[in-house]
């Protein structure tokens, strides 16, 4: 992945581009919360960032352990909450993701068009 595309991602981040970058590929470009593949596509390559596993708001450190590669989309949804774990915060995201998904379908569900028996 050119390092262009993780620069542009990494503008607003708190750490500087060669750390977010020894994280991203550590991680293999994988958000840690969903597996969304950074490398799979540009739009991909764009929302993946560096989240802290126990957030800077909350005094986690800058250090690879607390470090993880993570999609702009997991990375809002976990939010500044603290938990025991990586796995406790994984589990988090991805549940909140499903009702997130089960709202938005019930509201943007359209009739399903006429079948050509109907
Ligand atoms: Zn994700």
């Amino acid at each position: 992945m050119p390092l262009s595309l993780m620069t542009l991602s990494l503008v607003d981040s708190p750490v500087t581009v060669e750390e977010g970058r020894k994280i991203l590929e550590r991680d293999d470009y994988r958000c840690q919360y969903c597996g969304l593949d950074g490398r799979a596509s540009f739009e991909n390559a764009l929302v993946m960032r560096v989240d802290f596993v126990v957030p800077r708001a909350r005094k986690g450190k800058k250090d690879p352990s607390n470090l993880v590669a993570c999609c702009t989309p997991c990375n809002t949804i976990k939010g500044t909450r603290v938990y025991a774990g990586m796995d406790e915060a994984r589990a988090f995201v991805l549940a909140r993701r499903v009702e997130l998904r089960n709202a938005w379908e019930s509201k943007t569900a359209r009739p399903r068009a006429k079948s050509a028996n109907a």
